[in-house]
């Protein structure tokens, strides 16, 4: 496995609609295995094949293992690929606070649906099915807009509701991608 080089908003790669994986290649298997190594040593949610620059409608979404106050695991991590994947429901709308590992050193404000449920496919084209609620639901329609080239910016209810963060290590909230 690889790790690969996650583009900026200033690359406009991240603005391309990403195109449908039609064959299950050995190749296919290999993205989604750099994605996951990419997505561990940046340290976020999730990551969208666009943002290292491959335009194919491929995302994967890793939510960390929950802990107790005495260190015993709540749930364990759980991870997520989505290829050619479609959002069927949305319900309920909040205002989120949010990051992008190709928007470094930002939070915004986006208003998103609460809970929603997306199919797709695996990386071996197997069909897939999920429902997501909270940062679940978040993460999918999060990366789900860069596979349209859509970024958090576009969706921010207010052009001031967005800022700085000081230390990317300090921040316990928004930590999508
Ligand atoms: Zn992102």
């Amino acid at each position: 496995m690889t790790v690969r080089t996650i583009i900026t908003a200033e690359n406009s790669l991240l603005r391309e609609r990403s195109k449908k994986v039609t064959r299950f290649t050995p190749a296919v298997r290999q993205l989604v295995a750099d994605m996951f190594e990419t997505l561990e040593a940046a340290g976020g949610v999730g990551l969208a094949a666009p943002q290292i620059g491959v335009l194919q409608r491929v995302f994967i979404v890793s939510i960390p293992a929950d802990y107790d106050e005495d260190g015993n695991e709540i749930s364990p991590q759980e991870d997520y690929v989505l290829v050619n994947p479609e959002i069927i429901r949305r319900e309920g709308e909040e205002e989120m606070v949010e990051g992008c590992l190709s928007v470094p050193g930002y939070r915004g404000l986006v208003r998103r649906a609460t809970s929603v449920v997306i199919k797709g496919q695996d990386e071996d084209g197997r069909a897939v099915r999920y429902s997501g609620d909270a940062l679940l639901a978040q993460a999918f329609q999060h990366e789900y807009d860069h596979l349209d080239g859509v970024l958090y910016l576009d969706r921010l209810e207010d052009r001031d509701k967005i800022w700085v963060i000081e230390d990317e290590s300090d921040d316990e909230e928004g930590d999508l991608e």
